[in-house]
């Protein structure tokens, strides 16, 4: 410890720390807001299926047309069919 550097950061550097960062190695499923624990690609069993549909992306994100697709995708789940 020779040195005795002064640094003095007045500027505050205002970084905004996106919200979709998220860990790998994850106990919890990447949705937002989901504690369950992940079963398959990271997710939980429901938004597995959200993300194989398309209402999720992989990093847990939901798509800008998310309510559009959730809608064609409840239609889909009550409709009960298996097309
Ligand atoms: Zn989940």
């Amino acid at each position: 410890m020779a040195e005795n550097k002064k640094t003095t950061n007045t500027e505050k550097i205002d970084k905004q720390v996106p919200n979709n960062v998220i860990s790998i190695t994850s106990a919890r499923c990447v949705a937002q807001d989901c504690k369950s624990k992940p079963s398959k690609a990271g997710f939980c069993d429901q938004h597995y299926e959200w993300f194989k549909e398309g209402l999720l992306t992989k990093e847990g994100q939901k798509p800008r047309d998310f309510d559009k697709k959730y809608h064609a995708f409840m239609k889909r789940k009550s409709a009960g069919k298996a097309a």
